[in-house]
């Protein structure tokens, strides 16, 4: 069937594939670091022009890393491919923990999020026109961030211009254990940061002078975590509080910051508001909240279910995968996408596990089959 030869060509390129993992998890890629962000997406410009023979264009930013629009093919449907080369490791942490092979797994920083997605991509686009199958009717841009790991604030614009112009957009995240499945649905996130004013005074002395921002704050946080409601899926959670400078003294300042997670856009909207109109409990003390929402919900739609049935159906067929849909509180720039209406599947990744910590490692046996996945659904959407 003509699919295995897409799985064989991954198959036979696997030596290959691996030996570039093992190149691009030894370079160092924090997101904040765009000297080395700048060569990491050089070292990704040359694999795709020289596997694929798609011609790459760098979107260069001052600060952060530059970006590629990675370009194959000519055809009027525009699908998008996106994926993220930056980590959450700090510079040395490749000479610490080097990429090593370890009972078919491969293990080293960012090997698992997100640096396998990215080649898996490029490999599946490869096998594509070396089969000679690549979608005449198609256009495929490969578009790589260089800060998703910090929220991609300088990127998102890039991201949602691209997905304007998409049919459809594939994320190269990882998919969600145990079952490798695709995240059709992710919540949106905010960051806020509450901060109390009050009035410092003895506390031996005159505490009736004084106005406790801590005492304000305590209550304030039963008030902001009441607000969670699991059954719509929205959360609030105050991380970390800081506030007052010793026992003896009323502490006249005080701050929290906080993460809010919700499913809908309404929910957003509501919760936005909600903090907005944050009242004192205590007179005289004073409020204010800055921050806000980071990241839409990617909210499921039929479009996307579409998608998804189409990858279930190529998945079952002709790869002999069970791959299933889920929702997740995490995000990923497929938000942003999702956000201007393109049906998006995210979770096109390597499957593996432990994102974030060092313990993070691929299962090198699924590439084939995943990059496959990907390369019939750039073929049939
Ligand atoms: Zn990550």
């Amino acid at each position: 069937m003509s699919s295995l030869t897409i799985t064989e060509r991954i198959q036979s390129d696997l030596p290959e594939l691996l030996r570039l993992l093992e190149e691009s998890v030894n370079m160092d890629s924090p997101s904040k670091c765009k000297e080395l962000n700048d060569t990491m997406a050089q070292w990704y410009a040359r694999q795709f022009t020289r596997l694929t023979g798609g011609h790459v264009e760098t979107v260069k930013h001052p600060v952060a890393g530059d970006r590629l629009l990675c370009h194959l093919g000519d055809g009027p449907k525009q699908v998008l491919l996106v994926g993220h080369y930056d980590t959450v490791w700090p510079i040395g942490e490749a000479g610490r923990r080097p990429f090593r092979i370890e009972n078919g797994n491969a293990y080293g920083p960012g090997v698992y999020d997100m640096k396998a997605g990215l080649l898996q991509a490029i490999f599946a686009l490869k096998a594509l026109v070396e089969s000679g199958r690549f979608p005449t009717d198609k256009r495929v841009t490969l578009l790589i961030n260089s800060d998703e790991e910090i929220g991609s604030p300088t990127s998102r614009e890039l991201i949602e211009q691209a997905a304007r112009e998409a049919a459809a957009a594939f994320v190269l995240e990882p998919p969600m254990e145990p079952t490798g499945a695709l995240k059709t649905a992710r919540k949106g996130s905010g960051r806020y940061k509450l901060t109390v004013k009050g009035i410092s005074a003895h506390a031996g002395v005159n505490p009736q002078n004084g106005v406790s921002a801590i005492e304000e704050l305590a209550c304030q946080i039963q008030r902001l975590h009441a607000i969670t409601d699991h059954a719509r899926g929205t959360t609030v959670n105050v991380g970390t509080v800081h506030g007052g400078i010793g026992s003896n003294v009323v502490a006249d300042h005080a701050e929290a910051e906080i993460d809010v997670r919700v499913a809908t856009s309404e929910e957003a909207e509501r919760i936005d508001a909600e903090l907005a109109a944050l009242t004192p409990f205590l007179p005289n003390a004073v409020l204010t909240v800055t921050g806000g929402m980071t990241r839409p919900p990617m909210e499921r739609t039929e479009a996307t279910e579409a998608l998804y049935a189409l990858a279930r159906e190529i998945a079952r067929t002709e790869l002999a995968l069970h791959v299933e849909q889920t929702s997740t509180g995490g995000v990923s720039d497929g938000n942003f996408i999702a956000a201007v209406g393109t049906p998006t599947l995210d979770g096109l990744g390597a499957r593996g596990d432990h994102a974030h910590s060092p313990l993070e490692y691929i299962r090198i046996a699924e590439i084939p089959a995943r990059a496959a996945l990907l390369a019939r659904l750039i073929e049939s959407c």
